[in-house]
């Protein structure tokens, strides 16, 4: 079997969680779209069965998926519908969809529920993506509040940089946020993971936590108690040493400057593992420091070795040692896109 392998530890998805919580206070979503974040939807959910408040998705599958896994707890969809058509599925597996636009809240409330149903009402609080204008977010909520198929509203914004904790853009779509509410009944939701760490003022009802649940600080520094999740490792299967001026890889982009001992490492950007990591990247092998050499190959990747064991070594490409936040900043994206972007790796679950 090819070696690379995502251990996915799934007490410290629980610490995280209940970490997140004692910050944010009320209840908290456990955002699990995306495969939880290349986590594993499924399995993390019935990790967190027990705890967590609700959980949060993008898209009908993965509310159904989640439902047909056993979870009752509630499950938001944060975008809400694509179609009107969605509405007999979501009914039927008792979504909460999200509301954002104008063609939602009328088919909405055109279809006949089953059981009156929670709605999640989004503001378009200055992020500009989805949601209702302010002035246009008091009309679409007692339209939501007169239908006698609506049992709960909840109010919603998302910050565009709760991650820049010294940005007035937060502070602003908070004020624009509570302008517009201002009377309006119903509970309120407004903190994804940098919000619920970093602007308390933005803790409200509902949290809604996605990369910190994974223990992924979404800034550098923000909570170091966080434990990461995920590790992604693989093993050197290949090795040699090199004289000095030798290439190594496409592109011949690295040249050894001095006798190198190299080993070639099962993961490559086919498996998620970013091209555009630099030369330099940081990893582990068994457990000692070490680095990426060279372009990052569709199956593999060149590690230096040195005085490291060689065929058969653990590397560890992300994980404890070698944060994903960091190989993302090498690579210029950031972790969430590394962690959805994990293809062909075995999944092993460490309760
Ligand atoms: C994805 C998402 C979240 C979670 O964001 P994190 O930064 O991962 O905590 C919260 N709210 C909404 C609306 C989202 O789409």
């Amino acid at each position: 079997m090819r070696p690379l392998t995502a251990t996915i530890r799934l007490s410290h998805l629980r610490h995280n969680y209940q970490l997140l919580k004692r910050l944010h206070g009320n209840k908290m979503l456990a955002v699990v779209k995306a495969d939880a974040y290349g986590h594993g939807a499924v399995r993390c959910a019935r990790a967190l069965a027990d705890l967590a408040d609700g959980f949060a998705v993008a898209t009908l599958d993965e509310g159904i998926e989640l439902r047909e896994a056993g979870i009752s707890a509630p499950i938001v969809m944060l975008e809400g519908v694509f179609e009107p058509a969605e509405y007999a599925a979501v009914d039927e597996y008792r979504l909460w969809p999200g509301v954002q636009n104008q063609w939602q809240l009328e088919s909405l409330l055109a279809y006949r529920w089953r059981e009156p149903v929670t709605v999640w009402l989004k503001m378009d609080s200055g992020m500009h993506r989805v949601g209702f204008f302010p002035q246009n977010f008091a009309p679409a909520h007692q339209a939501l509040r007169q239908s006698s198929q609506v049992a709960h509203i909840v109010n919603m914004t998302h910050f565009a940089r709760a991650d820049e904790p010294e940005q007035p853009m937060t502070a602003a779509q908070l004020a624009a946020f509570e302008t517009a509410v201002a009377g309006l009944s119903g509970v309120q939701s407004l903190a994804n993971s940098a919000a619920i760490i970093a602007h308390p003022a933005a803790r409200r009802d509902w949290g809604r936590a996605g990369i910190a649940l994974y223990g992924i600080e979404p800034f550098p520094g923000a909570c170091p108690e966080l434990k990461p999740v995920m590790r992604l490792t693989s093993r050197i299967f290949a090795e040699r040493t090199l004289q000095p001026g030798e290439p190594v890889g496409y592109g011949a982009s690295f040249i050894t400057e001095r006798s190198t001992r190299i080993g070639i490492a099962a993961c490559g950007y086919a498996d998620g593992y970013p091209r555009t990591a630099q030369n330099g990247c940081p990893l582990t092998v068994n457990g000692q420091p070490s680095r990426l050499i060279g372009r990052v190959s569709m199956d593999m990747l060149a590690v230096e070795l040195d005085h490291h064991q060689g065929v058969g070594s653990e590397v560890e490409l992300w994980g404890d040692a070698v944060s994903v936040a960091t190989v993302a900043q090498s690579a210029g994206t950031i972790s969430y896109e590394l962690l959805c972007h994990i293809k062909r790796a075995n999944y092993v679950y460490q309760e």
